[in-house]
């Protein structure tokens, strides 16, 4: 099959691929069948036929690597799902922590002429309603929110992991991208953020998945934690 016209299996591998790319995780067939909840034996199949299909090459490590071309594919597909997920929360106004997977279903279905609809509506927004850039070049570096000192400034960037279950967990606990606040506390495996009237408490390792600008900034680590990749169990105390 000619590169130019992935499947809809293929596309959403090209953006979980494309999500772990970003992040600074390890492109590897392991980390890719946690984020993507699926078996070894199944991911391993998909990178065959991705392989094949010119989009991604392996090496002796065994880590995966884009070609040109599936570079390319990825790029439209994470920021065409960003701005359907963009459309979905202003204009038809799906909660924010519903949007990652209404985004996932329609964004397979649409012809290229309600695509064109849709980002004539959106306009120049700049990112997703969880802080991911449209234009996928335009990722601002952010801290983990886990890594911030009581008393700093905090200004949540983004949500870096967007399974809904994480995403209710984050909106319950009232944390958002674009919230402004300050580091109330950070011990015993919880951060609190203290904004406006009310403080809004995470777990440490949810925290982990919260990008945030803060000052004073802890150091930026060279690559977001493993922990990233996680479900509903791994983020309880
Ligand atoms: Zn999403
Ligand atoms: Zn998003």
């Amino acid at each position: 099959m000619a590169a130019g016209h992935a499947t809809v299996a293929e596309e959403e591998y090209l953006e979980s691929l494309f999500w772990l790319f970003e992040a600074g995780l390890p492109m590897t067939a392991a980390n890719l069948s946690r984020a993507m909840q699926l078996s070894a034996p199944t991911v391993h199949e998909m990178l065959r036929r991705l392989e094949r299909d010119g989009y991604v090459v392996r090496n002796h490590e065994r880590t995966i690597a884009f070609t040109d071309s599936g570079r390319e594919h990825a790029e439209r597909i994470v920021g065409r799902h960003r701005m359907i997920e963009r459309f979905l929360t202003d204009v038809v106004g799906v909660p924010w922590d519903d949007v990652h997977e209404e985004a996932e279903h329609l964004e397979h279905a649409m012809t290229p002429r309600f695509e064109a609809y849709v980002r004539a509506t959106v306009g120049d927004a700049a990112t997703c309603p969880h802080g991911h850039p449209i234009r996928v070049g335009e990722r601002i570096d952010g801290v983990p929110l886990a890594d911030c000192a009581p008393g700093a400034r905090v200004t949540i960037l983004r949500l870096e992991n967007e399974a809904e279950d994480l995403l209710h967990y984050l909106k319950n606990a009232g944390i958002e991208p674009g919230l402004e606040g300050e580091i109330a506390s950070n011990q015993d495996g919880l951060v609190s953020v203290r904004a406006g009237g009310s403080t809004a408490t995470v777990t440490a390792s949810v925290a982990e998945t919260v990008s945030v600008l803060a000052d004073p900034s802890p150091p930026p680590r060279t690559a977001l934690p493993e922990q990233l990749v996680l479900g509903r169990e791994r983020y309880g105390r």
